[in-house]
């Protein structure tokens, strides 16, 4: 059966896909392989839905995440720095830090788990 008509590969009577770039090999997949909804995808990728759900879901995990290892973190600074300004900036601007970095390297983990 199939063949090539003037770039267009022809699979049978009345199914013809065009053929994009038949030398970069790309793949093309026409559901979602999370949400199962119809739609042409590179292959192995995921929907926009899908996506952003993921997304919003890291989001809020990685929030809790970094919000309760920051918690304890900030009480341990607190009684164990002594009544320093300067040693009270430091230590208050370490734990911002500390919660904006957990966050990050949460959300980059839970994304790739949740793929
Ligand atoms: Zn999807």
């Amino acid at each position: 059966m199939g063949g090539y008509l003037g770039g267009t590969q022809v699979f049978g009577p009345g199914v013809a896909m065009t053929n994009l770039s038949p030398l970069l090999g790309t793949a093309l997949e026409h559901e979602c392989p999370r949400c199962h909804k119809e739609v042409e995808l590179p292959l192995g990728e995921l929907c926009q839905d899908c996506i952003a759900a993921i997304g919003m879901r890291a989001r809020k995990i990685s929030r809790y995440v970094a919000l309760g290892t920051t918690v304890p973190f900030a009480i341990y600074v607190y009684f164990r720095l002594p009544e320093d300004p300067t040693l009270r900036l430091l230590g208050i601007s370490t734990v911002v830090a500390w919660y904006i970095i957990t966050g990050l390297v949460t959300k980059r983990i839970l994304l790739e788990v949740f793929k």
